[in-house]
């Protein structure tokens, strides 16, 4: 399949789900995760109209994000940071390389301990800039996986609250490794209530809105689960 076959095919998914759950196709973002493909697929990916992408190293995003900033690609809005892109950082990140990513990614969606909010947080004040960040949430319990216990949710955004350069955009989690569709449905389920205890504590300034979950093996439930943001790889840019 092209791009544009997929683009296609996950539009036609995308308004399925959304007349399944009466939702709106505009309250949902997609973000191109480009971490299977190179420079050439990316670059293709932005010229079919897809701003949001996604990465989950840095050292697999170096290239990448240079081609797309730099003289690498010609178009007019290179100038702004991150060139037309706005660049999403969805994996787990280590303290040493929030230099390199903060800055250059615009979102960092797997904030979920007290020590890289510091880092992001010095790092975000020497470059004069504030740092939309998701919570990311271990909803599934299962041990392999990063983000926060439930429980630790509100302590840690209470904690969070205190972060100028900081700000909390929403919740992320990861359904478990082997989960597909409806196997998914819980833990989306569980991050969207999330989501409302959060706001209802009122420990952050502002309630957010963002729930970044789903990608290619069960975006359309997460959608009807209340997504906000879909990662989608696979099924979207397809890998090389
Ligand atoms: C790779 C990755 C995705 C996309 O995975 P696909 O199943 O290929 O859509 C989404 N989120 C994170 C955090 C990832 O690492």
């Amino acid at each position: 399949m092209t791009l544009a076959e997929r683009m296609e095919a996950v539009e036609r998914k995308l308004a399925e789900a959304c007349a399944r759950s009466g939702r709106n196709r505009a309250d949902i973002e997609l973000i191109a995760v480009t971490k299977y493909v190179g420079v050439q697929e990316t670059q293709q990916v932005l010229r079919h109209g897809l701003v949001h992408m996604g990465e989950n190293r840095w050292q697999h995003a170096a290239d990448k994000w240079n081609a797309v900033t730099g003289s690498g690609w010609d178009n007019d809005l290179a100038n702004s940071p991150g060139g037309q892109a706005v660049w999403h950082f969805i994996g787990s990140l280590q303290t040493n390389k929030v230099k390199d990513v903060i800055g250059k990614f615009t979102y960092i969606h797997s904030l979920d301990r007290l020590s890289l909010a510091q880092a992001i947080a010095r790092r975000a004040e020497q470059l004069g800039i504030v740092v939309p960040c998701f919570i990311q949430v271990n909803v599934s319990g299962e041990e392999s996986k990063h983000g926060l216990p439930a429980e630790g949710l509100i302590p840690f955004a209470r904690e969070l609250a205190a972060f100028r350069h900081i700000r909390p955009v929403g919740l992320m989690t990861m359904a478990p490794l082997d989960a597909e569709g409806e196997q998914s449905r819980p833990v989306f389920r569980g991050l969207r209530e999330l989501r409302g205890e959060l706001n209802r504590s009122a420990v952050l300034e502002e309630p957010v809105n963002g729930l970044s979950m789903g990608m290619s093996g069960d975006f359309e439930i997460a959608v009807e689960e209340g997504a906000t943001w879909l990662r989608l790889g696979t099924v979207l840019v397809g890998k090389s």
